[in-house]
């Protein structure tokens, strides 16, 4: 009985010690990740992936995942209501290179609201994120459906940024029609515009491949800004702020 008693206390110790130490190593691990980091070359075609609504507990790291097994950056918009639940998540978002722009606060509609509210929803997520990565600042404001009035970038003090390609993946579609509809209509110079949901999440890994099949580099959003001839930087849907051209 007693060495029973003393197995069972051992891995009762065995658990409670390495269980935890286990988990937070890998916690510490995703925290901790190499930037992904791929010299983008201006003569190639690039298109920037973007997600709106993050962090979501259960989404954003198979997003995470998928991308950093790929080596891709991405772009987040995040909701700055979701920002403390998500800490982990956004130091990984950060740690692994990925450009962290915001989505408004409450990710409720800019239209009709006055200008007040409108810097309120910038600064609540700006200071959100300074609790998580002190020092770091949004540059992008993308409207939630992409709705604003004319002064919203004004009053936002920030960029605001709309997208070329619709993935439609909130429209309830399936993951292969996201996937096809990327990819016929794909051109040289997209801002993507995805979603944290799963139907996305399932055909994510394939579209990298294939985009980057079809010769496409897959860049963030300043990247993109930086590296597209004057032409066809132009023509991005940015409003407003340092990156009106
Ligand atoms: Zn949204």
């Amino acid at each position: 009985m007693k060495g029973k008693n003393r197995l069972f206390g051992l891995t009762v110790l065995f658990l409670v010690g390495t269980l935890p130490a286990a988990l937070w190593g890998t916690i510490y691990g995703r925290i901790h990740r190499c930037p992904v980091s791929r010299p983008v070359d201006p003569q190639r075609p690039m298109v920037a992936l973007t997600f709106n609504d993050g962090p979501h507990p259960r989404y954003t790291p198979q997003i995470l995942d998928i991308l950093y097994e790929r080596q891709v950056p991405a772009t987040f918009f995040l909701v700055g209501k979701n920002l403390r639940a998500g800490r982990l998540l956004v130091q990984e978002m950060a740690s692994s290179g990925h450009q962290l722009e915001c989505h408004t606060y409450s990710h409720r509609e800019l239209t009709g609201r006055s200008g007040e509210e409108i810097r309120r929803e910038v600064e609540l997520s700006q200071k959100a994120l300074e609790n998580i990565l002190p020092g770091e600042e949004f540059h992008y404001l993308r409207p939630p459906y992409g709705s604003f009035t004319p002064k919203a970038e004004e009053w936002a003090g920030l960029s605001l940024v709309r997208w070329t390609l619709d993935s439609q993946d909130s429209l309830g579609k399936r993951g292969e029609e996201i996937y096809f509809k990327v990819l016929d209509e794909v051109r040289d110079g997209d801002i993507v515009i995805l979603h944290e949901c799963q139907e996305t999440i399932d055909i994510l890994d394939s579209l990298i491949q294939a985009l980057e099949e079809e010769g496409y580099q897959l860049v963030t959003l300043d990247q993109l800004v930086e590296n597209l001839p004057p032409e066809k930087r132009k023509d991005l849907p940015i409003y407003g702020g340092e990156a009106e051209f």
